[in-house]
């Protein structure tokens, strides 16, 4: 958990620096397993581009397969952070390619793909070899702030902002998660340990403080640039795309 944890804190920077860059703050990287390294990034560009399918996920997917190639075999290695759970399109995109696990952090109510409306990542009537890991919930109460920021920021400067009292930030509670959307039982002790199953039971977060440093520091270009820096260092040659174990 504890990789995830750093990789998902590298997502919420990134969606932090979005935000500040008046974007909408969802971001995703996309981390090699055996390198354990980040091999490309998204960030949603509906706002710059007026295009409502470049989600951030469909950013990274074309880096990979610009410097990779087409090869079914890029994504089995493929592990892809998101701050936001990936809509049903972006699902649907992730499971064809065959991406071997996503992690995210607070559900989509309205488009989720991984529990939240469909069951797209374990879902056998489509591309049944293809089922991936999902996890929910790492970093969760970060996103959900991001977001908040935005809303209140966008209607902040709508032509007829709403009421003060619906403009209140709210900083203290939190819609509770409902595991069992997303995981089983079995799976979510395999991920957060027994001692925490109770959490499962309870609709609970696993981390009950928000890392307010982490969502409120500023992320300027450096921070791109070193990410950028860590992306290009990755040789094609470096990658061993071996075959996943059910392939063969
Ligand atoms: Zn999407």
């Amino acid at each position: 958990m504890d990789k995830d944890i750093q990789h998902m804190r590298t997502a919420i920077k990134l969606a932090k620096y979005a935000l500040d860059h008046n974007e909408t703050p969802v971001a995703c990287i996309f981390v090699h397993s055996k390198l354990n390294k980040v091999i490309a990034y998204g960030m949603n560009g509906t706002n710059e581009s007026i295009s409502g399918t470049s989600h951030a996920e469909f950013m990274g997917i074309k880096q990979i397969q610009d410097k990779f190639g087409l090869d079914p075999k890029v994504f089995s290695n493929i592990i892809l952070y998101v701050t936001v759970e990936p809509c049903i399109m972006c699902a649907s995109a992730l499971k064809q390619l065959g991406i071997k696990k996503v992690v995210f952090g607070c559900g989509n109510d309205r488009f989720g793909g991984n529990g939240s409306i469909l069951s797209i990542h374990n879902d056998t009537s489509t591309v049944k070899d293809n089922i991936y890991v999902s996890i929910p919930g790492i970093l969760r109460k970060e996103a959900i702030m991001l977001l908040r920021y935005f809303y209140v920021r966008e209607n902040e400067r709508a032509p007829k902002p709403r009421a003060k009292k619906d403009r209140k930030l709210d900083k203290e509670v939190f819609p509770a998660i409902e595991w069992s959307k997303y995981l089983t039982r079995e799976d979510f002790i395999q991920e957060f340990g027994k001692e925490n199953v109770q959490l499962y039971d309870s609709n609970s977060d696993v981390f009950k403080e928000v890392d307010w440093k982490l969502i409120d520091s500023n992320y300027d270009e450096r921070f791109l640039d070193t990410m950028l820096n860590e992306i290009s260092s990755i040789e094609v040659a470096d990658v061993d795309w071996s075959k996943k174990s059910k392939d063969s």
